[in-house]
């Protein structure tokens, strides 16, 4: 996947501004429609006017009833939506293969994520651990897909994770997933192994044996084994203390090529990264000049040193 490429993402239209919204609005994401809009294609989807209600209409929520969670009318639990919503979702996601990943709009009974208000037949509220339902569904039959709602999008680090992981599996659908050449998942572990690092050393150790094992396994299984490990393993946030940890890996290819004096200013940046003081780009820009003057093919593919394009100014 080259970062010129534009990935597909799902969004709940009123993200992107429609006035699908009960109340005849919208909710417009402003780092979706101004950001990210220049680097993907969005496919909008609006469960609640897609199982045919209007725009205005009567709000509905999240109800438990004898052990199912229902959608229903807000002042008349008669109006019972959930088998339509039901019915519109299973259709829906099943056409959403081609798919990179998923913005939701946060705290909507059809397209909240997660801490969804959830209240008994007389109106009560019992929990807010309720998901909405097109949302469950979605998560259900794409556990791979990178999913994100609008509220937790405004969190630097969360922000930049949803991101790298909608490139990562953009690559994967491109290089791997069609494949049946081991050589095309060993490649693609190996690029993305400093990526895989900087989320989590326990993926990066446990997915490259999984690799060095594969004559164990029939290729399907196998892909299907690593992309969930994988997928999975990129929801860590790759904070400060882990990217020093790839930071000093990378720098060690380079003991032999650089001064004494050079060695201490990257060890300097990585301190000063290390503490706030710098962003992420000064020892990561520091390197890749290294790798410019020292090139080495294997530290030029990792994919750690540009999961993203850099205009999207995620690198805290
Ligand atoms: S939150 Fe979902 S169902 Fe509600 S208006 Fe937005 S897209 Fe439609």
């Amino acid at each position: 996947m080259t970062n010129t490429q534009k990935l597909n993402i799902g969004i709940s239209a009123c993200l992107l501004g429609e006035k699908v919204r009960f109340d005849g609005g919208h909710k417009a994401l402003t780092f979706a429609n101004q950001t990210l809009s220049q680097y993907v294609n969005f496919k909008p989807v609006c469960p609640e006017v897609g199982i045919g209600m209007s725009v205005p209409r009567k709000p509905i929520r999240l109800v438990e009833t004898q052990g199912d969670v229902k959608l229903l009318d807000s002042r008349d639990n008669q109006l019972d939506y959930t088998d339509k919503m039901l019915e519109f979702s299973t259709r829906q996601c099943s056409q959403l293969t081609h798919l990179n990943g998923f913005i939701l709009t946060s705290k909507s009974p059809s397209c909240g994520m997660e801490r969804m208000k959830v209240y008994d037949e007389e109106g009560n509220l019992q929990h807010r651990k309720g998901v909405g339902l097109f949302a469950k569904t979605l998560m259900q039959m794409h556990p791979n897909l990178p999913v994100e709602e609008d509220g937790r999008l405004n969190d630097a680090a969360l922000r930049e994770n949803f991101i790298s992981r909608i490139f990562v599996h953009a690559n994967w659908h491109q290089t791997v997933a069609q494949s049946d050449q081991i050589k095309d998942l060993i490649a693609f572990h190996s690029n993305h192994k400093y990526q895989i690092m900087a989320h989590s050393y326990q993926a990066y150790k446990n997915l490259g044996k999984l690799v060095a094992n594969q004559q164990k396994l029939d290729f399907d299984t196998l892909k299907q084994m690593y992309f969930s490990q994988l997928m999975q393993s990129l929801k860590n946030i790759a904070g400060r203390k882990k990217h020093c940890n790839v930071l000093m890996h990378l720098q060690g290819y380079f003991k032999r090529d650089i001064s004494a004096q050079d060695k201490q200013e990257l060890n300097h940046l990585i301190l000063h990264y290390r503490q706030g003081l710098v962003p992420l780009l000064a020892p990561l820009t520091l390197i890749k000049h290294f790798l410019k003057l020292h090139p080495n093919e294997y530290l030029a593919q990792q994919t750690y040193f540009n999961p993203y394009p850099l205009e999207m100014g995620l690198n805290g």
